[in-house]
């Protein structure tokens, strides 16, 4: 079997901390596996800087002038890592066999890609990254990220459990992913849908090398909430029986008062009145929102405006003409320079 060619990509949002670090690493390894012999000596590493307010998009530019390995994709804004990984994930399938996509902090163990590349050998067409516990996260985000997997499962959702965005997908697969046009993209539900042959590696999840989590409380949560009304129509079911619970509450309640008025003391009424008011009043609006949730789903993808745009695509353009637009006093190139990959 030829030598696979691979592409790793990498979505950056505001990563001028742990990028150049990053780079180094992931270089090292395309090395060995290229001598090694897994990989085709072609393979890159392309960085995807989703619409960042730092240094990020200069680092990758520049590193991509120094070492011929290292490719970027700047987004014209943050369209969020699911879309930049997606824009990746596009971008790369037009020049690679296979694409593992990976976190610029590297909270993943990057040694796992040799893992995957052998699965890829034997015909895998996906890896997935499964982190064998969730030690190195606090104990707020393990078990919130716990409660969501299990919430998805229950929804009728099928994701790999404390599996992230590492993975490796070959081209085959990376076509069909294509296909799913959808805007709420929740890329982790999407890939097992595609069906192809797939399996796991797990690997222990590492602390973040340097800067923050992108992703706080509030971006977490509309991560879960998009997954599971992308996904699944079990919540609209949800207010369904809830409305049928209640309107047969109500008919025995109904029938008690009945009761009551011909065969007991008949009360002035208002408790229950104005109680059942509210609990109705409430009802109507959670399933009216629930409603409109998916009405506002509906009404993105019959828009079906596309996902991201790209600004930059330094595999389509001369170097020399985006030159000018950087500035040169940001970073440490010289180190990325492992072998004989300057650029001619
Ligand atoms: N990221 C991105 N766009 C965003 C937010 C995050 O491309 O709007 C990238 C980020 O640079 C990182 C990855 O997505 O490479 C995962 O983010 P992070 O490590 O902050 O998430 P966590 O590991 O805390 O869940
Ligand atoms: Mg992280």
């Amino acid at each position: 079997m030829n030598t696979p060619l691979l592409t790793v990509v990498v979505p950056c949002y505001n990563e001028e901390e742990v990028l150049q670090e990053t780079m180094k690493q992931l270089l090292m390894l395309l090395e060995t596996l290229v001598n090694e012999d897994l990989i085709h000596e072609d393979s890159k590493l392309l960085f995807v800087d989703d619409g960042s307010k730092d240094k990020t998009w200069s680092i990758i530019f520049k590193a991509s002038i120094y070492h011929e390995k290292i490719k970027g994709l700047k987004l014209s804004r943050n369209v969020g890592h699911q879309n930049a990984l997606l824009a990746g994930l596009s971008t790369a399938k037009r020049f690679a066999d296979c694409v593992v996509s990976i976190d610029a902090d590297l909270q993943d163990d990057i040694y796992v890609i040799r893992d995957f590349i052998e699965k890829f050998h034997e015909g895998y067409d996906v890896v997935y990254g499964v982190r064998d516990n969730r030690e190195s996260d606090t104990l707020f985000k393990r078990s919130t990220a716990q409660a969501f997997y299990k919430l998805m499962r229950k929804m009728g959702v099928d994701i790999v459990y404390n599996h992230a965005d590492f993975r490796l997908m070959s081209r085959r697969a990376l076509d069909e992913l294509e296909r799913f046009n959808e805007v709420n993209i929740f890329l982790r539900g999407i890939i097992p849908l595609i069906g192809f042959k797939s399996t796991s590696v797990l690997y222990k999840r590492k602390e973040r090398m340097a800067g923050e989590s992108k992703y706080p409380l509030r971006k977490m949560l509309s991560f879960a909430f998009d997954g599971i009304t992308s996904f699944s129509t079990k919540p609209i079911r949800f207010v369904l029986l809830l409305g049928s619970l209640s309107f047969f509450a109500s008919v025995c309640f109904g029938l008690y008062f009945l009761f009551l008025k011909y065969f007991g003391t008949t009360v002035s009424g208002w408790t229950s009145l104005i109680t059942s008011i509210w609990l109705i009043g409430g009802l109507q609006l959670i399933a009216i929102g629930l409603v409109g949730e998916y009405i506002g789903k509906i009404y993105k993808e019959t828009k079906g405006r596309p996902k991201y745009s790209i600004d930059i695509d330094l595999l389509n353009l001369p170097l020399s003409n985006h030159l000018l637009s950087i500035g040169d006093d940001e970073g440490d190139f010289a180190s990325l320079n492992l072998a004989n990959h300057r650029i001619k």
